[in-house]
């Protein structure tokens, strides 16, 4: 396709959030778009810090970035910082993503030159403003909000339903009506959410624009499948708005054996060995953005030590300083059998890897979704944001994974070496994770027919640039 009929070639503006379970998610989207002739051209905005990210991801394709300048001298933000996996505390979030909407002057002025004229745009939800921007140029505004349709829907029921705020406390199980099997809680939500809505809180405030631009936009992107959770997309479809359209999952779709060889790092050379000694790994990696405390690095540290799995551990630089404090020489006792990683991988090699049994995972929905494409069971340990109700839908709706328990009992209490350890080993060799391990096959399989062609992802995403490209053309003319 790439244009309608005897119309214009098909213009896609993106434009990504800064952060990297938000950004990547989009740059595939700008993949799938070219290498299915659904667009001719794409324009990607991104930030200067962010460009060389985005470009490497987007090499091999004809789509462009376009860097905007991010907004210096913002208070409380450090200077140059432009992703918010850079940000010294995620209590900066707010300011970061406000700083982020000083940049509608710039985005209009390059839409303004832009040419062909986009035809469409997909951006972030977190850049609310953006739809304003669109509207000017009569440009249809998708938005792309990185979330399962179970989240949403559990998300937006919990809070009509008016459950997360009032006296009750933070373990006490509700239930939804829409979801009566869904035994939730408020720990399964941010705290913004149980507050006041007051100067203290601009998270929400920021939450709240962030949801009417969504409802006034032409539709929703959702990196996920029809078939993963058919209950709650239809719930959304019936009861919110803009229309949802299941695309995904965005991924590639080949499945190698071992490593790509021209990335041929110690890490993938690790897992062929491991491979070759036909020995089962654990993949541990808690996203880009989570904050886990030193304490807390230290027994996962001991937890996996006394598993007695063979590990493949990602770290953030402050972590790695952590780990290399626990006791003793934890790397020396555990080496052979555990690595630790302290550079960016690429996750997705890593759990398409054959020697990869097992995720130990924060749940970030890029996460999930590669280790669902991958076959490979998780267990769920929710750190931040809607990770939580993620950790619920892999343990307890899919049945791909399962959970992390804390020594108090509590959803977000403080987890043992010995507890993580026990859990490790029954996902890796126990009945649970067994079982676990067999949906996540079925599961993956699942996606592949529905990213394949013909698939419902495959012919959401036609119908959907059909549509909004017909509303633009519908517009102008
Ligand atoms: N990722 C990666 N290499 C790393 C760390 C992260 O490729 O070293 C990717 C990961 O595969 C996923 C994204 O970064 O696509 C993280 O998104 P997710 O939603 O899982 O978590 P977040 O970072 O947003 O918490």
């Amino acid at each position: 396709m790439g244009s309608l009929s005897s119309d214009a070639p098909i213009h896609v503006v993106l434009f990504p959030f800064m952060s990297k379970g938000h950004t990547i998610p989009i740059l595939d989207l700008a993949r799938h778009l070219l290498l299915r002739r659904l667009a001719a051209t794409i324009t990607v905005f991104t930030t200067p810090s962010n460009l060389p990210f985005v470009s490497r991801h987007l090499a091999g394709t004809s789509a462009s970035a376009v860097a905007l300048p991010f907004p210096g001298d913002i208070p409380g933000l450090p200077s140059g910082v432009e992703s918010t996996d850079a940000l010294p505390s995620m209590s900066l979030f707010p300011a970061f993503a406000n700083a982020a909407a000083l940049m509608q002057p710039s985005l209009e002025a390059e839409l303004q030159r832009l040419h062909p004229r986009p035809t469409f745009m997909v951006s972030d939800g977190f850049l609310w403003w953006t739809l304003e921007s669109a509207s000017k140029f009569g440009i249809p505004r998708l938005v792309f909000y990185g979330m399962s349709n179970y989240a949403m829907a559990v998300s937006y029921a919990s809070t009509i339903e008016n459950h997360l705020r009032g006296p009750m406390a933070e373990d006490e199980p509700f239930t939804v009506n829409a979801f009566p099997w869904i035994k939730l809680t408020k720990n399964d939500f941010e705290r913004h959410f149980s507050q006041p809505m007051t100067e203290e809180n601009p998270y929400l405030e920021f939450i709240m624009k962030v949801a009417v631009a969504m409802g006034k936009s032409n539709g929703l992107v959702v990196n996920s499948f029809q078939e993963l959770e058919p209950a709650f997309l239809e719930y959304w479809n019936r009861e919110c708005v803009p229309r949802a359209w299941c695309v995904g999952p965005l991924l590639p779709l080949e499945r190698p054996v071992a490593c790509d060889p021209q990335l041929q790092t110690t890490w993938a050379q690790w897992l062929d060995r491991k491979r070759a000694g036909g020995e089962r790994v654990l993949y541990a990696a808690f996203g880009s953005q989570a904050e886990i405390p030193a304490a807390q690095m230290r027994e996962i540290a001991l937890g996996l030590e006394s598993s007695g799995t063979s590990f493949l551990w990602v770290v953030k630089k402050r972590e790695s300083e952590i780990i290399a404090d626990v006791d003793g020489g934890f790397e020396d006792r555990v080496s052979g059998r555990g690595m630790v990683v302290r550079e960016w991988v690429g996750q997705r090699d890593i759990l398409m890897h054959e020697s990869v049994h097992g995720f130990l995972s924060h749940c970030g929905w890029n996460s999930v979704l590669e280790s669902v494409w991958a076959g490979v069971p998780i267990l769920a340990w929710p750190m931040m944001a809607e990770q939580p109700l993620n950790a619920r839908m892999v343990a307890e709706e899919i049945g791909v994974g399962l959970r992390v328990e804390a020594a108090d009992g509590t959803a977000r209490g403080f987890v043992r070496g010995e507890g993580l350890a026990k859990a490790v080993r029954e996902l890796m060799e126990g009945e649970k994770g067994e079982a676990a391990r067999k949906k996540a096959k079925e599961v993956a399989e699942m996606a592949r027919k529905a990213a394949e062609e013909g698939g419902s992802s495959w012919t959401a995403l036609e119908a959907l640039v059909e549509e909004i490209s017909r509303k633009r053309k519908d517009h102008t003319g």
